[in-house]
């Protein structure tokens, strides 16, 4: 494998091949020296044109742990204000030889347009509503943490589906490891043909005692070009996730940041059937796995 851009560039054994190694490399996240020097000499660009706390720090130390050497890139701050093109910025940077270049971009296709214009490896982390290919990899890492495995697990994804590209990758990753996922929100947040992913869909939470996980997706807003919903107060009666909705044994997740009182109650969030902090620490070892994947593995 060349480049991460959507999960449907691993097959199946692929996502196991690098999620064994994020278990060796969530061993080295527990030592004191959290070093190791797989790509010592090499650089790594993280070039984030879209704000990011959890993707942006998470890769960052995931190749500062494999010993590379980091440029860390944000659209404020950068020539990118003084109206230099995404062809020209990736040139430049491209001048250090990085072995990688990590992208996320409020534009759907970006990591994909970025690739003839450079001879690194290129990390999709996050393009617009369309894929977030390593947000699947460390929510699968975790679940198959907690439960062994993903096979024959209902997971349902709730929320604002339409601007999730959490939610597309998550389907086709869930789904590749054997579990059965739907989509539940108000109708005008579930894309049409949703169901092609292999998910089904519904606007009713009268099922969600079905779930044995229950993924819950942040409202877009700044995606949103129009009102999808009368109004946030309605969206939070009718489909916030609560201890009211949720039954004994569910497990909780949300890729963040939340909106605590919006798509998730605050109790839910701080309540022991949440994963959300184990997702996050996911993050850094699973990254050192795509790294490690990308830049030591002959394709
Ligand atoms: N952090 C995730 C993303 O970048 C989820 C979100 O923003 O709601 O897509």
């Amino acid at each position: 494998m060349s480049h991460l851009l959507s999960i449907e560039d691993l097959d199946r054994a692929g996502i196991e091949r690098i999620l064994d190694r994020a278990e060796s490399f969530a061993e080295v996240s527990g030592r004191e020296i959290k070093k190791v020097p797989a790509l010592r000499g090499r650089t790594v660009v993280n070039l984030f044109y879209e704000s990011s706390t959890r993707t942006s720090s998470s890769f960052e130390l995931a190749a500062k742990r494999l010993s590379a050497d980091v440029v860390n890139i944000r659209a404020a701050g950068s020539a990118v204000d003084k109206g230099e093109s995404l062809r020209d910025t990736v040139q430049t940077l491209s001048a250090y030889d990085p072995a990688a270049i990590v992208i996320r971009s409020p534009h759907a296709g970006t990591a994909a347009l970025v690739v003839p214009w450079t001879d690194a490896a290129v990390i999709n982390a996050g393009d617009g509503k369309h894929e977030h290919p390593t947000q699947a990899l460390l929510d699968v890492f975790t679940l198959r943490r907690r439960l062994g495995s993903l096979e024959g697990l209902n997971i349902w994804i709730v929320g604002d589906v339409t601007h999730s590209r959490v939610a597309r990758s998550n389907i086709l990753a869930f789904g590749g490891m054997g579990a059965k996922v739907t989509v539940a929100g108000p109708p005008t947040l579930l894309p049409r043909g949703i169901e092609q992913l292999g998910a089904a869909a519904t606007p009713s939470l009268e099922r969600l005692h079905e779930a044995d996980v229950v993924y819950v997706l942040r409202m877009q807003q700044e995606r949103m070009e129009s009102a999808y919903i009368p109004t946030l107060r309605e969206y939070a009666q009718r489909y916030q996730i609560n201890s009211a909705r949720l039954r004994p044994g569910q497990l909780l997740m949300h890729p963040g940041p939340v909106n605590r009182g919006l798509e998730l109650s605050g109790e839910a969030i701080d309540s022991d059937v949440s994963l959300i902090g184990s997702q996050v620490q996911a993050g850094v070892a699973v990254r050192m796995a795509v790294f490690y994947e990308l830049l030591t593995v002959p394709a």
